[in-house]
């Protein structure tokens, strides 16, 4: 079932179980369906997502991770509402572009994409533009694999008193956090990253008080996210529009398997240890990552090209040859690419990996 393993940032290596549950069909309207597979995925997110379970709650929503970024920033913040974007990478401007779709009165603070996002200028920011009423922010950007610091963040917008927003695409479920403890209103998340689910839909963890005050705010009928909510909730697990329940079936079996590895925390070690591998493994070949340590998740690394004539696409072929599949960067200010630690990816496939580099010619 796998002709090479992704050591992508997602879609990635799921396992053959996770594969399997889509072997049968399921009806929408049918409580095998909506009650056991979509409302126990709802629970089980915010479980894994908060200890604090009765402030939170989940929404699932068709499409791919970007969907539901836009279902927020277009359910959420009204016309009348101003929005500061933190961006450090494609992500973040992102939600720039999807603003711009939106024509929200919005401000962007930008950071390049090699240092993390700063608090402390976050904080002088919000200090002098009282005006703002929402904070959005991506966790882990996927553009390099720089960790923005959470904590510390949330902590600023809160002081203020501002909605927060984050994109925890890449992170949720492989990076441990709580959204309760943190303090955020909404939370963005897909089945593709570290849940190890297929692609075709996407989650927002929100705070239910702030989801209420939503109601007919959407300017897009299949992203109104209020609406979705309202549906499953009081339908007990239905979509408005079809669901792709393969998908959704697969996805309670990632779960699944997340619980039975011991949780995100346990996850959270078993990436840390394959990036670990990685670098230490990289750095003996000669190459170099593009960030210091310090800011570098453990989900994806971005590497620089380890010479000026190097040839990423041979490069690139070999290693799928053996059995990898590897990505090119996405930055402008130097060449790079990236391996991601993500998926049903263990310690010994990065070794694999390092000895296949080290025998390789590029
Ligand atoms: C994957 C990802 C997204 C969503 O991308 P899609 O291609 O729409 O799935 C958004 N933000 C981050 C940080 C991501 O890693």
């Amino acid at each position: 079932m796998r002709p090479y393993l992704l050591l992508t940032p997602g879609p990635l290596t799921t396992t053959d179980s996770v594969k399997q549950v889509m072997m049968s069909d399921w009806c929408t309207w049918d409580e095998d369906y909506n009650v056991h597979i979509v409302e126990e995925v709802r629970h089980g997110l915010v479980d894994f997502a908060t200890r604090n379970t009765e402030e939170y709650t989940a929404v699932l929503l068709q499409g791919s991770g970007s969907y539901c970024v836009e279902s927020v920033i277009g359910t959420a913040v009204n016309p009348t509402d101003k929005l500061l974007i933190l961006s450090n990478g494609a992500y973040g401007d992102r939600m720039g572009l999807i603003s711009d779709y939106y024509k929200l009165s919005y401000c962007k603070l930008s950071f390049p994409e090699t240092v993390t996002v700063s608090a402390e200028m976050v904080e002088h920011y919000l200090s002098e533009h009282p005006e703002i009423t929402h904070v959005a922010v991506v966790h882990c950007e996927t553009t390099t694999g720089v960790l923005n610091p959470l904590k510390e963040i949330a902590g600023v917008v809160k002081k203020y008193d501002k909605k927060l927003i984050v994109d925890a695409m890449s992170s949720f479920g492989g990076i441990p956090l709580d959204v309760a403890e943190l303090d955020i209103d909404f939370m963005i998340s897909s089945a593709n990253k570290c849940i190890q689910g297929v692609p075709g839909f996407g989650f927002v963890i929100a705070r239910r008080k702030e989801l209420m005050q939503c109601k007919g705010n959407a300017r897009s009928l299949s992203l109104d996210l209020y609406a979705q909510w309202e549906k499953m909730e009081k339908g007990h697990g239905k979509w408005r529009f079809t669901s792709p329940t393969h998908v959704v079936r697969a996805f309670k079996q990632a779960m699944q398997e997340l619980a039975d590895e011991g949780g995100v925390v346990a996850r959270f070690k078993r990436y840390s240890e394959n990036h670990r591998i990685l670098v230490e493994g990289m750095r003996s070949l000669g190459f170099e990552t593009l960030l210091p340590d310090a800011i570098q998740s453990p989900v994806i690394t971005s590497f620089l090209y380890p010479k000026k004539e190097f040839d990423f696409k041979r490069f690139y072929m070999q290693l799928k040859e053996n059995g990898f599949v590897i990505y090119p960067g996405k930055i402008s200010q130097a060449d790079t690419f990236r391996i991601g630690n993500i998926g049903d990816v263990f310690p010994d496939d990065f070794h694999r990996l390092i000895d296949t580099i080290r025998k390789i010619e590029y």
